[in-house]
């Protein structure tokens, strides 16, 4: 391989390198953004699971108080009914007994079933919290992880960036134009290998004759389609 080309492909390295931590650098802060917004999100389930629970012990509470005032009401009823003299009267009465024992049982069934949820709430609730703890920490430590690499970027750039300048100076002039131009025009990689009579920048078929030329004389040319720089691989 000839001399500026080893140059060319090396410094296409550099560039490429320098490209890939431009990306990088705006993509990380966007990766940062989304993951803060999840651990947000799980904080605010961590503090839901709580919130649940102690609703449904409210819920307990209040029923319980209805169950109280419930029963006042039965008693109530039952003394009234001692009173009563008209059977008529005195058959309403056992009526609205009856109505209002059915109404306590169901309270109290209700009672139950709410007991019985916050029995298996509070069962699940540490493992639920340890799940989530354990998400919001691993998000955390991949959050620092990228905050380390956001913060390294610069000092990668710049030392990159001065070895790009050393290896400009070994590229012939004329030929680091034509790259500079084929960078801005194309952009990404623009030196690139034929593999099977094939430019591996654009995927076209090159006659067999130039890639013989360029396999015997171990130069590089330009792909006819997209104007790349093709080589053959030693
Ligand atoms: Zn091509």
């Amino acid at each position: 391989m000839k001399p500026e080309l080893q140059a060319l492909l090396e410094l296409q390295d550099i560039d490429l390198a320098l490209d890939r931590l431009q990306r990088r650098k705006q993509e990380i802060p966007q990766e940062i953004q989304q993951r803060k917004a999840r651990i947000e999100a799980l904080q605010r389930e961590k503090v839901q699971l709580v919130e649940h629970l102690n609703q449904k012990k409210l819920q307990i509470r209040k029923l319980e108080k209805e169950i109280l005032a419930a029963e006042q009401t039965l008693q109530k009823f039952q003394s009234d009914l001692l009173k009563l003299k008209d059977n008529k009267e005195y058959q309403a009465k056992l009526h609205e007994i009856e109505i209002q024992k059915q109404k306590i049982r169901q309270l109290e069934d209700q009672t139950l079933e709410v007991m019985e949820e916050v029995e298996i709430l509070e069962q699940e609730l540490p493992a639920k919290q340890r799940e989530l703890e354990r998400q919001i920490q691993e998000i955390q430590a991949r959050v620092a992880a990228l905050e380390k690499e956001f913060q390294g970027l610069d000092d990668q750039m710049l030392e990159l960036s001065s070895r790009r300048e050393a290896y400009r100076t070994r590229v012939p002039a004329s030929l680091l134009k034509q790259y500079d131009r084929l960078r801005h025009l194309v952009g990404g990689r623009v030196v690139v290998p034929v593999q099977n009579n094939t430019c591996t920048g654009c995927n076209a078929e090159l006659p067999v004759q130039v890639v013989i030329n360029l396999k015997v004389t171990g130069e590089f040319g330009h792909c006819e389609n997209c104007g790349r720089f093709i080589y053959v691989e030693d």
